[in-house]
């Protein structure tokens, strides 16, 4: 702990606020800001605890072992034959800063078709055009501002200070097999190879809570209670007047007199609002939950990335102590050249970061590295729902990963892509023969590889989504259809999800739900 981080100021709860947010992560916290800062008097509830000033949160190299660590959910997806029957761990920031605090720090916003798809899938006004001016609002990027990017706003954002050998490597290998290098993926097209964009600053993870919550830490509008696990909502003649959350292990309501916003990521949002009988009646009635309000969307259209962890080679030589992230460039192509925009990504990684599977099966000692490949126009859909009808109570959590044959075909692509990107003679300096899988594999090889190598890119969103249909959660102004009073926030919102990482496009709802709140009061 470092002796002079900033303390969250003890208040004593009011009655009521002008707006409630629950959930203190990329949404949560950006929304919350941008309402202090335009007079609005705020509650915020966070079920973890501050997690400022503390070094393994702090250190960008320390990030993978804060998953299944004391700020995480410690959440699993559910088994299915496709990926062999596997759980697959899927981490969720429990702490102020959400999964900002504990992810892998990249900043990435996709590609510009990407939000054209939500408005053609009914999301208006959220084509690219119009969310750019809220992606460039979130940036502080270091090389400054320009029609792509934005400089000045609350997340810093870097190149890594020094290139490792295994970032150069991947952008080499990219480079031999004929994708472009570009300088920057955040530009006008994500395609190609480039060193990664980071939630770093001067060396420490610059997340939610460093840009937007501790300017304003000590506000009088704005209330921060940690440590509060949000069980329920209070609703009135239609609309959400207040949350119920636990205060030293008693339950306490507190009313909104606008707005109650949801921010508590894609799978306890749609968990909240079940428990708040907020969803499909067929789904509340199979756990005895009384329906409040029919959305029969909540908990479906589940979406995340596949991701194949990893490719192992042996290196030549000990390759240096790791730096960042442990990463430092990323390399996005298309699996098949009539794409109309890139849908594998690749990502180095300066040692073995195999999933338990491969290094069951592979002898992967001595000097390594790998290369993470996955899907990022993944196809596959799945759900979330309760077995429990409690807070805290068990979930069926289901990416249904490689059910489309289509993510599994564009999968097995990417893992021979960056096994030919490590074995290019341009790395022939660091390259020294494969570790996992230990030569290269028949196309059906790989595909039992892949089976056993998937796991997540942590990327969950989806299971609220927003658009005008009957399976939309919200509306394309962020209100929970048919219901005032409640907004969302947060991941669970995103009706298609987008070829990137998603805490950029996380912080952009956030961003935006803000705008809409204030344009609505
Ligand atoms: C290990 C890991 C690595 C990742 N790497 C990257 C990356 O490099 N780049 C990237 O762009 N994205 C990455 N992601 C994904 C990205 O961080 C998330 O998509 C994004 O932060 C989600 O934002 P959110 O606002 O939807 O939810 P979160 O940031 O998860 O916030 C939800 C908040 O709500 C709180 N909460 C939940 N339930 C309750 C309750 N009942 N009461 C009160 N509070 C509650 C949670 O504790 C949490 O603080 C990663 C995620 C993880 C976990």
């Amino acid at each position: 702990m470092i002796a002079s981080a900033p303390a969250i100021p003890p208040r004593p709860l009011k009655p009521s606020y002008d707006v409630i947010v629950v959930g203190a992560g990329s949404g949560g916290a950006a929304v919350t800001r941008r309402l202090v800062d335009a007079g609005a008097e705020v509650l915020l509830i966070e079920s973890g605890p501050a997690g400022i000033g503390i070094a393994e949160i702090d250190d960008p190299a320390q990030w993978v072992p804060l998953g299944r660590g004391a700020y995480d959910w410690g959440y699993d997806y559910a088994p299915t034959p496709h990926v062999n029957g596997r759980t697959i761990g899927i981490p969720r920031g429990k702490v102020l800063g959400g999964s900002s605090a504990i992810n892998a720090m990249m900043w990435y916003r996709g590609h510009p078709r990407d939000y054209d798809a939500w408005e053609d899938a009914g999301a208006k006004g959220w084509s690219f055009a119009d969310c750019l001016p809220y992606f460039r609002r979130c940036e502080d990027w270091r090389d400054g501002a320009s029609e792509w990017r934005g400089a000045g706003g609350p997340l810093r954002i870097e190149r890594a200070a020094e290139m490792h050998p295994v970032a150069q490597a991947l952008i080499d290998g990219a480079a031999e097999l004929g994708i472009p290098v570009i300088d920057d993926p955040n530009g006008p097209d994500n395609e190609g190879a480039a060193p990664a964009n980071f939630n770093i600053a001067g060396g420490r993870r610059w997340s939610a809570v460093q840009g937007y919550l501790l300017p304003i830490l000590d506000h009088p509008r704005l209330t921060v209670l940690t440590e509060s696990l949000a069980v329920g909502l209070t609703v009135e003649n239609g609309r959400c007047a207040g949350v119920r959350h636990l205060v030293g292990g008693a339950e306490r309501e507190n009313r909104a007199r606008e707005q109650v916003v949801l921010a508590l990521g894609a799978i306890d949002t749609p968990r909240l609002l079940m428990l708040a009988g907020i969803g499909d009646p067929a789904e509340l009635g199979r756990i005895g939950i009384p329906t409040v309000h029919a959305l029969s969307g909540v908990g479906r259209n589940l979406q995340d990335h596949p991701l194949a962890q990893a490719c192992v080679f042996r290196a030549k030589r000990p390759l240096g102590p790791v730096t960042g992230n442990s990463g430092g460039s990323m390399v996005n192509w298309k699996s098949r050249s009539d794409l109309p925009q890139a849908d594998l990504h690749a990502f180095p990684v300066q040692g073995n970061s195999a999933e338990p599977a491969i290094r069951a099966r592979y002898e992967i000692s001595g000097d390594v590295f790998s290369f993470g490949a996955g899907v990022m126009r993944s196809k596959s859909v799945g759900h979330l729902r309760l077995l429990e009808a409690r807070p805290g109570g068990a979930l069926e959590i289901q990416p249904n990963f490689l059910a489309e044959p289509e993510d599994l075909e564009a999968m097995v692509t990417a893992v021979e892509a960056v096994i030919e990107m490590a074995a290019a003679r341009a790395n022939a300096h660091v390259f020294a023969g494969f570790a996992a899988p230990d030569r290269r594999l028949s196309r059906k090889e790989t595909v039992a590889f892949v089976r056993d190598a998937c796991s997540t890119f942590f990327h969950t969103c989806g299971t609220c989504r927003m658009g005008e249909d009957e399976e939309a959660v919200v509306d394309s102004r962020l209100a929970v259809r048919g219901m005032g009073g409640l907004t969302v926030a947060d991941a669970s919102v995103i009706p298609i999800i987008p070829s990137c990482n998603t805490h950029a496009p996380a912080t952009m709802i956030g961003e935006r739900a803000a705008d809409f709140i204030l344009q609505a009061a």
